[in-house]
């Protein structure tokens, strides 16, 4: 039985209860179309038990939501021409999650389309590279 939060959207979504452009859908999840497409065939991929992020999700779960982003992006190419797609996956308010249920972005890219997920390269030190990857390095291990 999947974990539900009654306050949830895409509980309900993903649960069926409230109808949405449904492109695929198995036992663990459902794709549907996003209601406010980055582009022409903007896709979301949800878990259909309640989780809150990436942080929540198990490695068997990872795996098959990032392999059904890569089904989805080869059928995005194919069956609507676009020349790449984005996979983005926003964790938390100030990563830009807006719906506190985990999902994929799978948003296609057509040529001499608008610049979608990009930044501007920062600069590095290497005495603070090598600490920050120290302590990466622990926190992985916990
Ligand atoms: P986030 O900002 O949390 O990564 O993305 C949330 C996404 O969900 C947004 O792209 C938004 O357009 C989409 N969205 C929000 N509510 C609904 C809804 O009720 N139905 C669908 N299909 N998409 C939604
Ligand atoms: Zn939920």
């Amino acid at each position: 039985m999947n974990r539900k939060d009654e306050t949830c959207i895409f509980c309900k979504i993903a649960g069926g209860e409230i109808p949405s452009e449904t492109v695929y859908e198995d036992e663990d999840f459902r794709v549907i179309l996003d209601l406010g497409p980055a582009s022409r065939g903007h896709a979301l991929i949800l878990p259909k038990g309640h989780r809150k992020d990436l942080t929540e999700l198990s490695e068997p779960m990872c795996g098959k939501a990032f392999f059904l982003a890569g089904r989805l992006g080869r059928a995005m190419m194919k069956e609507l021409g676009c020349a790449g797609f984005n996979v983005v996956q926003n964790n938390g308010a100030a990563a830009g999650q807006t719906v506190f249920h985990f999902h994929i972005h799978v948003i296609p890219r057509y040529e001499g389309g608008p610049e979608m997920v990009s930044w501007k390269p920062g600069e590095t030190d290497s005495a603070e590279q090598r600490e920050i990857a120290e302590r990466l390095s622990e926190g992985l291990l916990l």
